[in-house]
């Protein structure tokens, strides 16, 4: 990529920063348009929130709730085209509300056909409410005390690091040089204060680069504000971070097929209790943040709020011991108002700000509308800079390694179709190694993973690679010499690497263990 860059001499269309979801979202909206695109990310792509998500392709039932049916309709319609489009990656979810009472009962069954009614026909799946007995059928370990029947409805799930990397893979095919490790130092402007590009220092490397852009973006989610500093020292904030941790359970904790979301927990939050990769996700909290972190840590009481929550639904109740990874995301909400004390009530939705310079800024939006957000990016752009008008065509655009009726028990699934050139690599005798036998990781996904997706350190392999981190703390901490071992022999890197790449993997991932 890098040498892709220096052979590119002409000004670029876009210049992106922040790989995250929504820069990815530009990235891959702007190069199917045809545009030149060079997206910059300071760490690894989706280091940051993008990878700490609840793992949901939701309208977001809350918000219907909260009467936002605009919001809604956007997020079902886009749960429906990423469906469609990233089959590999976004699976249909059932979820199971437990209800307590008839009230609950009416207001769930018909909150949830209206959620149904939004997404037309682009709908996973009616809602209806079931009998107590077929809800503790389908949820074994659902405490039958705490519920008189239940209504099931259905929305999306996926796995957000490996869509980032699959769009991006999309992105650079249709041209876009796409850059992590690479950050962004200030912005370039020329006589009229108008923003022309940027200057950028390779962090491997140390080499700075400078850029010229016709349009810069600023999508760097939660440090939004450290850019629009950049064009302005004096902007304001527009910011409020916003915590959400989850836990990892193992399985036994919720065995069936179906998820569950606790519609009201003390603090008037929801709770998601989701099957995923072979684990069970929970979460997660709304905690606001005063000072963004690209690896926040979980606060105890966020812990204690999440294991005494579930604890209350489940007859198996989960404790510290059974916690395999505790995680926390920043939220980059869009500050209304400076006020920071009430993130459940600030909006959820996207916003462009435009900078006196020129400098567009993406803030707020969810994973799920990210290809929405690119959308309404460019046309901002082509509408402001008075371009010609150029059609959308990720609508119908198959994300990179699309597969339909992929099998959720094949331990490589989340490839779609670069699982076979996965098992082609493990044909050479020395690929097939085992790495985890309990996380099913092989030798030759490393390799895979340095060779086509741009994976540079331990930590890029076992937490957005693959999710060994996230799935279980302990298990990717014993992995790690072996990873770097192989990646140090990929890369030509000495033992001095290699040491220094498993002790800054154990600093960040003893964060993830209680
Ligand atoms: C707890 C939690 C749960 C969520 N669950 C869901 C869910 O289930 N479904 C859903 O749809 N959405 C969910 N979301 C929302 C979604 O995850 C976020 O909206 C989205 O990930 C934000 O992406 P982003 O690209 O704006 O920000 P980020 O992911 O933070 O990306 C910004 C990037 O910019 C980079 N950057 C910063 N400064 C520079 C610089 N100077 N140079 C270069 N790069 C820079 C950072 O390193 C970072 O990687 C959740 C969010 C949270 C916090």
């Amino acid at each position: 990529m890098i040498k892709k860059f220096n052979d590119h001499s002409k000004v670029f269309d876009f210049i992106i920063i922040g790989g995250g979801a929504t820069g990815i979202g530009i990235a891959l909206e702007a190069s199917s348009r045809g545009y030149s695109v060079l997206l910059l990310e300071k760490s690894d792509f989706t280091k940051s929130t993008s990878s700490k998500s609840t793992k949901l392709v939701h309208g977001g039932v809350r918000y219907l709730a909260q009467g936002n049916v605009a919001l809604v309709r956007e997020a079902a319609v886009e749960r429906g085209l990423l469906c469609a489009n990233a089959p590999h990656l976004v699976k249909n979810q059932s979820f199971i509300i437990p209800t307590q009472g008839l009230f609950d009962e009416i207001q769930y069954t018909v909150g949830l056909t209206m959620y149904d009614m939004l997404a037309g026909k682009l709908s996973l799946g009616r809602s209806k409410h079931i009998s107590k007995s077929k809800t503790l059928k389908r949820i074994s370990t659902i405490n039958a005390d705490k519920i008189t029947a239940g209504v099931v409805y259905h929305d999306g799930q996926f796995d957000d690091s490996r869509l980032a990397i699959n769009t991006l893979q999309s992105a650079s095919e249709m041209g876009a040089i796409v850059l992590n490790y690479c950050s962004v130092k200030c912005l370039t402007k020329d006589a009229n204060g108008r923003v022309t590009g940027v200057k950028f220092t390779d962090e491997e490397s140390g080499i700075d680069y400078q850029a010229e852009g016709m349009q810069v973006v600023n999508a760097t989610g939660v440090f939004a504000d450290d850019i629009l500093r950049m064009d302005n020292p004096k902007a304001e904030k527009t910011i409020a971070p916003s915590q959400g941790v989850h836990l990892m359970l193992d399985r036994s904790f919720l065995p069936g097929n179906d998820a569950i979301m606790i519609p009201k927990t003390d603090d008037g939050r929801v709770l998601f209790l989701v099957p995923w990769h072979n684990k069970v996700v929970v979460g997660t909290t709304d905690t606001p943040i005063e000072k963004e972190a690209l690896e926040p840590v979980a606060l105890e009481e966020e812990i204690e709020f999440i294991l005494k929550t579930a604890s209350r639904y489940l007859t198996k109740q989960p404790s510290r011991k059974d916690v395999l990874s505790v995680f926390a995301g920043l939220r980059p909400l869009a500050a209304s108002n400076g006020d920071s004390a009430k993130t459940k009530e600030i909006s959820r939705s996207h916003k462009i700000i435009v900078s006196g310079s020129g400098m567009l800024t993406m803030i707020g939006g969810k994973w799920t509308t990210y290809r929405k957000m690119g959308q309404d990016l460019i046309d901002k752009t082509e509408q402001l800079n008075g371009w010609r008008r150029t059609p959308s065509r990720t609508k119908h655009l198959k994300i990179h390694g699309y597969k339909e009726g992929v099998d959720y028990n094949d331990a490589l699934y989340f490839y779609g179709t670069d699982k076979d050139g996965i098992l082609k690599l493990s044909e050479q005798a020395d690929n097939r190694e085992v790495i985890s036998k309990k996380l099913k990781v092989i030798k030759a996904q490393i390799v895979w993973a340095i060779e086509h997706e741009m994976a540079h350190t331990v930590e890029d392999f076992l937490a957005r690679r693959t999710r060994c981190q996230l799935l279980d703390a302990r298990e990717s901490i014993e992995m790690a010499p072996k990873v770097a071992d192989v990646m140090a022999k990929e890369l030509g890197k000495n033992e001095e690497w290699k040491k220094n790449q498993i002790e800054d993997y154990l600093k960040v991932t003893s964060n993830y263990i209680l």
